[in-house]
């Protein structure tokens, strides 16, 4: 196992948990290391983790190399891994504010600050509800998430994709930070559509 790799997803791990991101033994992380995923353990705290609690899985076939039970969302994690070439990280989990609008059924805006649009892209879609851990959730995610960088799943938590790990945090964090500010704002005009293409156009 790539002992790089592991160590960064125990550090994500420990970032996300120290500031609330995710909280008692909620979320899951994984990394592309070549024709494998690495990915955190099924029911553990995520901000006790170490390099060596990391599963190995084989992208294309989806077994275990090695041992241990991997995260319950194991199936949605090679579902990404296998239609995005450009995404080499992927990070779900459950961030109070994100997980609101999640209930609540109201789509992210990404049109209030220029950083959102820069960081998070114009379109932050909802997965429609289905049963932790399944095929269905799987298949949902994939269909409706497309090429975006995060959504938020119905009823349930957040996920966010990036090019390395701390891509895919920062977009995590970006994520619950504009949730926040969507719900402590209200009701209020987002930036003009004219703004908001020229912000798009800087961030390509
Ligand atoms: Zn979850």
């Amino acid at each position: 196992m790539n002992e790089q790799l592991s160590q960064d997803l125990a550090d994500v791990g420990r970032l996300l948990y120290e500031k609330r991101l995710t909280i008692a033994s909620g979320g899951n992380m994984s990394v592309r290391a070549g024709n494998s995923m690495l990915i955190t353990p099924s029911g553990v705290c995520k901000g006790m983790l170490s390099g060596r609690d990391m599963i190995e899985i084989d992208i294309s076939s989806g077994e275990i190399i090695g041992k241990g039970k991997p995260s319950i969302e194991t199936p949605f994690h090679l579902g990404i891994y296998r239609s995005r070439p450009d995404v080499n990280a992927v990070i779900h989990c459950h961030p109070v504010s994100c997980t609101v609008l999640a209930i609540q059924k109201k789509d992210l805006r990404t049109n209030l600050t220029p950083e959102s649009l820069m960081i998070l892209g114009k379109d932050v879609p909802m997965i429609p509800y289905d049963t932790p851990g399944s095929d269905g959730l799987a298949e949902k995610l994939i269909a409706t998430m497309g090429p975006s960088k995060a959504c938020l799943m119905q009823n349930h938590g957040a996920l966010v994709v990036g090019k390395d790990l701390m891509d895919a945090f920062f977009r995590m964090e970006t994520l619950e930070y504009i949730a926040t500010l969507q719900l402590k704002c209200g009701e209020v005009p987002g930036l003009p559509e004219d703004e908001i293409e020229r912000v798009l156009a800087m961030s390509k």
